[in-house]
């Protein structure tokens, strides 16, 4: 039966007023060369309010030629001394002023964000945090991108300077807008490239008040561009202009690969951060307690609607059946609400498509044999809310414990012994994320060894640092985010041989 939303009495929280000013400021436009312009095709997009199914504003739907206007304007830009000549420090100094400006800005980002993606204010309070940290991150890396001299013959000096790719083409998802267009940019720019992106059109709203924020500090005109639309119109014209340089994409796999196919004609240099379905491996040894605390807090953030969530919750068999149990019960008080209101743990999905989405894949798991611990309904009539939802008996051979569900859905797999565990965790075509939870230093080590994962972590889930690279193995990506390595992606590398 479906549980109501319970209005409780804990508080809700105001949204902040001036993002209701800047919502209801009127319809949204391309910011294009420093400019917000109109689409050419003067079509927009309803920006809709998951909570309450209302429309909140619309967004510019731009074509192949705003991306084409886009685009000319960060080449000119790219190749203008008013950003190519700029000295390292400058960037520096650029990244650190739209650190200030968005921390000043933080209250009113985080309900622009929770208004039109739907996650709970203390979530969204708690990524403007994270934009803010990684903008400052990527502030001290534009003075320590080196290149190398290399040992040769005594008449010759061999070096490699590290360059800026260019023109970078970005397109990010729904889930944490503003995240990952804010990391996106910053590690452009601390490389010294320029920036075509497109956010979400379901969630575009953070990304557009943090481009009039960007422009608050001085940054030239073309360097960053945010152009809002479809994947279909907007994003594939994107992936497939001459112009750009660097495509960096974040979104599901299947839209990826389609991506890699349209990049191949002029050879863009491609990162890609795809789905997920990672595992989660919890040793008998383990603090139980704490590992069953991180697992449920991974699946139901964001409502499930995290690239790396613990979506998979691998347990030994003599265990299994209890640790079903407590998670049900941990699920059951977690509570679906408003996404204002301060003790709610999960918000609406971001759209009913979504809703249906992981309606469809609780069906499937019903289905197809696994028992539902849990969960399983739609929650209230207004807003794409749904209860948090556990599985458990499952095996990698059901729908549920292969395809990636992206909604609040946990698939509990029992396991014999170590080796079963490993081989049930890679079982899958993903490799983005895992975690083993032991107290045995030799197992946990070992076992994260074997985990064909990009990020992985022991005795711990889901925290992260810009330091902390992060990307895929197999089908969840290519090339990685964050850390050093990102910056690599964001370079590329000349080799000088003079004669001396
Ligand atoms: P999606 O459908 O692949 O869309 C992602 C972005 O690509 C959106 O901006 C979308 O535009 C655009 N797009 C769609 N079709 C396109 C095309 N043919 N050419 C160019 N661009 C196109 O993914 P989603 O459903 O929004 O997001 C959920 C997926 O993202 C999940 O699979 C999740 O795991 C993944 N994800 C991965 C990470 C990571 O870091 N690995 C992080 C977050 C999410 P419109 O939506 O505006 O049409
Ligand atoms: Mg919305």
């Amino acid at each position: 039966m479906p549980t109501e939303i319970i209005s409780s009495a804990a508080p809700v929280s105001p949204a902040h007023p001036a993002a209701l000013n800047w919502v209801a400021s009127g319809p949204k436009r391309l910011w294009i060369d420093g400019q917000w312009q109109e689409a050419t095709s003067g079509r927009q997009i309803e920006s809709i309010n998951p909570e309450t199914e209302t429309t909140l504003t619309s967004i510019a739907d731009a074509n192949a030629s705003d991306i084409d206007r886009a685009v000319t304007a960060a080449r000119r830009a790219f190749e203008s001394p008013a950003w190519s000549s700029i000295t390292p420090h400058q960037r520096t100094f650029f990244l650190l002023k739209i650190a200030d400006i968005v921390e000043a800005h933080g209250e009113e980002l985080a309900t622009i964000e929770t208004l039109d993606n739907g996650m709970p204010l203390w979530y969204s309070t708690a990524s403007v945090r994270a934009v803010v940290e990684q903008f400052r991150y990527y502030a001290g890396w534009p003075t320590k991108i080196f290149g190398s001299t290399n040992p040769s013959a005594p008449n010759i000096l061999n070096y490699t300077l590290r360059e800026p790719v260019g023109v970078c083409g970005q397109i990010v998802a729904w889930n944490v807008p503003l995240v990952m267009s804010a990391m996106k940019i910053a590690t452009a720019l601390a490389c010294g490239n320029t920036v075509v992106l497109k956010p979400a059109e379901l969630a575009s709203l953070s990304t557009l008040r943090l481009a009039e924020l960007i422009e608050q500090t001085d940054l030239p005109p073309g360097v960053v561009n945010i152009v809002t639309g479809l994947g279909s119109g907007a994003g594939s014209a994107i992936a497939a202009h001459p112009g750009i340089d660097k495509i960096a994409f974040t979104g599901s796999t299947a839209v990826g690969k389609q991506i890699m196919r349209a990049a191949a004609d002029n050879m863009k240099k491609v990162t890609l951060e795809l789905g997920g379905k990672s595992p989660n491996i919890i040793f008998p040894d383990a603090d139980i307690d704490q590992a069953l605390d991180f697992a449920v807090r991974s699946f139901c953030g964001n409502s499930g609607q995290v690239c790396s969530a613990s979506t998979r919750v691998l347990v030994h068999q003599d265990m299994h059946d209890e640790i079903a149990a407590r998670v049900a019960t941990m699920a059951a008080s977690y509570k679906v609400g408003s996404p204002f209101a301060a003790d709610t743990k999960l918000g609406p999905l971001v759209s009913a498509i979504q809703r249906d989405r992981v309606m469809g894949y609780v069906e499937a798991g019903k289905r197809g044999g696994a028992t539902l611990n849990f969960g399983g309904e739609r929650v209230g009539s207004q807003g794409y809310f749904v209860q948090p939802t556990v599985f458990s008996n499952v095996d990698n051979s059901m729908t549920i414990g292969r395809e990636e569900i992206f909604g609040p859905v946990v698939s509990i797999i029992p396991f014999r012994d170590e080796e079963d565990a490993i081989r049930k965790a890679n079982d899958t075509t993903y490799g983005l994320a895992g975690a083993v939870w032991t107290r045995d230093i030799s197992r946990a080590h070992r076992v994260v060894r074997a985990m064909k994962a990009g990020r992985v972590w022991i005795n711990s889930y889901g925290d992260a640092d810009p330091v902390m690279a992060f990307g895929g193995y197999k089908q969840s990506g290519l090339g990685r985010e964050y850390g050093q390595e990102s910056i690599e992606a964001y370079t590329q590398v000349k080799s000088v041989w003079a004669r001396l």
